[in-house]
């Protein structure tokens, strides 16, 4: 997934403009940043975007199937990147002394025989359907269970004391069935919840792991197009066939994770003696108290279980450094992709060139070129090439819960995940960055490369939360991911948002995302060099970055 594409008509109507400052001097290609050492500068010249091309040009290859999490395609180019970063002296950081780390995962489908249906008081029971009327998961990983539970509703669902927020004011919902609305109240203000920007509490996945925690056994959540920034028929594509999760490892999971269609909400609120529109108001104060429907939920889920699993692929330079070395800077980039549709006629290979074979380019190159740096920074490096992004950040997930030194002790993580390669880039994008205590760095490297920042275009998608950066903020990492903007030397930015535009849908999550020969990494060396002179820092620095005060993420940081 490339943050910011699927919005690139919206920006095209915001047209952003940017103090841009005249391209005297060296371009952003051929730059240095004068606070590195000399033989760091060395190395990080040294990086070449043939050698990013010959690693998407292997790993988008037809014969790696598209790269399928749990596939012998994604298998392969697990093997690949290990052997890459052995060549490079990386140290192993995977299980057993191998760059290799096991991600157990299952795929769950849900059954025809699984039944969904709401009963009131009176003993009226109305069956919903599958897909055009609901869309539900076991999360318990069980080939079946059974819900038989009151339906309490509790507005967005968020309990968030940062913003004097809270959905549930101590009501017990342990057992019960929750209802709620997706996204988070509105507001302008920038101080409640972060005003027009989403944050995490208005995400879907938040909403079912606080239900989880707080001991509820079934989510269902209220879909509304506005509200969601989807059409239902997303909501169904997503959740129809198999779906992936980590194997259970303790985390409170839920028996039923659902979606409703609004008008099966409107018809459940009915029977309750309820509005739906004025329950939506409601759940806007902060007064909203949960509301005890008089109908229950019985269900009944039936499930395929298939258990697989798949790697992570993480290698280690040491630090100079006795002490610092201890802590290191991460640099990510998921190698997995969709894989192969038998069924699909003609070309049914997902190669994923730029999705996401560039990232893996990129922080292979960085490997190599810090492997043979003649001086090392003083903290360590770490470099992980993680599965399963596509199946909602999983391997990332799993990194951040199972991270090869303490979270604590990362000082970073400079994610890559689709560097378009088209040319020579005048704009950097790190959304995020700014949330975080490392960021006048970001900024002062940035006017070194002669690179301007671009701005978060549409900050109400929240799509800081669907990379996998995010994976690692979760465990208070201070994380972001790096890409080029729209601005491309020779062209103006209507250019570049016409590329965008035209990969987002000729190409993106299709089989045509693949490699060609006329395709330019410079962008891509660009930004591996951007990456190299901000990792430098991070491993430089007398203090690893935090987050700023406030932050949703500062939490996890200092815990
Ligand atoms: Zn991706």
């Amino acid at each position: 997934m490339r943050k910011g594409l699927l919005v690139v008509l919206s920006v095209l109507t915001a047209s952003v403009l940017l103090a841009q400052s005249p391209h005297k001097g060296r371009a952003a290609d051929e730059l240095s940043s004068a606070h590195l050492p000399g033989p760091a500068i060395a190395a990080m010249q040294t990086i070449n975007p043939e050698h990013i091309r010959q690693h998407v040009r292997f790993l988008s290859h037809d014969l790696l199937e598209g790269r399928g999490t749990g596939q012998r395609g994604g298998d392969i180019a697990a093997e690949y990147i290990a052997t890459q970063f052995a060549l490079y002296g990386l140290k192993p950081m995977g299980d057993k002394g191998t760059y290799l780390q096991k991600v157990p995962m299952v795929g769950i489908t849900p059954d025809p025989a699984t039944t969904f249906t709401f009963v009131s008081a009176s003993g009226t029971s109305t069956d919903l359907k599958p897909l055009d009327e609901y869309v539900g998961y076991d999360q318990t990983q069980q080939h079946e269970s059974d819900v038989d539970a009151n339906i309490v509703y509790v507005g967005y669902g968020i309990e968030a004391p940062e913003y004097n927020w809270d959905d549930y004011k101590g009501v017990d919902v342990k057992g019960k069935v929750l209802l709620m609305l997706v996204n988070e109240p509105t507001s302008d203000d920038p101080k409640f919840f972060k005003g027009r920007a989403l944050t995490y509490y208005g995400r879907w996945t938040y909403k079912y792991e606080e239900a989880a925690r707080k001991g509820a056994v079934g989510v269902i959540l209220i879909h509304k197009t506005e509200m969601a920034s989807y059409p239902w028929e997303v909501v169904r594509n997503s959740n129809s066939g198999e779906k992936s999760y980590l194997k259970l490892d303790g985390t409170p999971k839920l028996k039923v994770a659902s979606w409703v269609q609004l008008d099966v909400a409107r018809e459940l609120a009915k029977a309750s003696g309820l509005n739906v529109e004025k329950m939506m108001a409601d759940a806007l104060s902060r007064d909203f108290h949960p509301v005890s429907l008089p109908v229950k939920l019985k269900a009944h889920m039936v499930s395929k279980v298939r258990p697989f699993e798949s790697n992570n692929v993480v290698g280690m330079l040491p630090g100079t450094d006795a002490k610092l070395k201890d802590e290191a800077v991460l640099y990510t980039a998921h190698y997995d992709h969709l894989g192969i549709r038998p069924d699909m006629p003609g070309d049914n290979i997902y190669n994923g060139a730029e999705d996401n074979a560039t990232g893996c380019g990129i922080i292979l190159e960085l490997a190599r070129v810090f492997g043979q740096a003649a001086e090392k920074p003083r903290r360590s490096l770490l470099f992980a090439s993680v599965t399963a992004e596509e199946q909602g950040l999983l391997g990332s997930e799993y990194l951040g819960k199972h991270p090869p030194i303490a979270a604590g002790k990362i000082a970073l993580d400079l994610n890559y995940d689709d560097i378009p390669p088209i040319g020579s880039p005048q704009e950097v994008e790190v959304s995020g960055a700014e949330r975080t205590t490392f960021y006048p760095t970001v900024e002062a490297v940035a006017k070194e490369f002669r690179l301007v920042i671009r701005p978060d275009a549409q900050p109400e998608a929240g799509h800081y939360y669907r990379s996998d950066h995010f994976s690692l903020a979760r465990v208070g990492i201070p994380s972001f991911s790096v890409n080029s903007g729209m601005k491309y030397k020779g062209h103006d930015e209507a250019w570049g948002l016409e590329q965008a535009e035209e990969y987002t849908t000729k190409h993106y999550h299709q089989p045509s995302d693949e490699y060609h020969e006329s395709m330019d990494f410079t962008a891509d060396a660009v930004m591996a060099r951007f990456g190299f002179a901000l990792g430098w820092e991070a491993a430089s620095q007398a203090n690893v970055a935090g987050w700023q005060k406030g932050d949703e993420f500062e939490a996890a940081r200092v815990k």
